[in-house]
C-alpha cells in the first residue's frame, strides 16, 4: 500500500490546520515519543511510553521515570552526573568555598 503521509507523518491527522511549523514540531516530538527505545535494565529495544514521563520495558517489565517525550533528556543526564558527583554545579561550588573560608577565619583567633 502506498504511504499516505510520507512528509507529514503523524501530524497528517491535522490536515491543513495549525501551520507547517507547528505540525512539523509535533511530528518531530511524536516520532521519538512513539518509538521503541533501549532498556536501561536489560538492553533490549522494547521500552515504550506508558504515560507522561513514564516509560516501561515490554521485555523485562521495568518501569521508570524519564523525560515527557524521550526516556532520557539532556537535562536529566546532567542531573544524574551531579548526583554521581562527576560534575559539581557552579553555584554550589561558590557557596562551599565561601563557607569553608568563613569557617577557617572563625577558628583562627
Ligand atoms: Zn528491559
Amino acid at each position: 500500500m502506498a504511504k499516505r503521509t510520507k512528509k507529514v507523518g503523524s501530524a497528517g491527522r491535522f490536515q491543513a490546520r495549525y501551520g507547517v511549523r507547528a505540525r512539523t514540531r509535533v511530528r518531530n516530538v511524536e516520532i521519538q515519543q512513539k518509538a521503541k527505545h533501549i532498556c536501561p535494565s536489560c538492553g533490549h529495544k522494547r521500552v515504550k511510553r506508558a504515560g507522561t514521563s513514564i516509560w516501561q520495558c515490554k521485555k523485562c517489565g521495568i518501569k521508570f521515570a524519564g523525560g515527557a517525550y524521550i526516556p532520557k533528556t539532556e537535562v536529566g543526564l546532567n542531573v544524574e552526573k551531579i548526583l554521581r558527583g562527576e560534575v559539581v554545579p557552579e553555584p554550589i561550588m561558590k557557596e562551599k568555598v565561601e563557607g569553608e573560608k568563613a569557617e577557617e577565619s572563625g577558628e583562627e583567633p
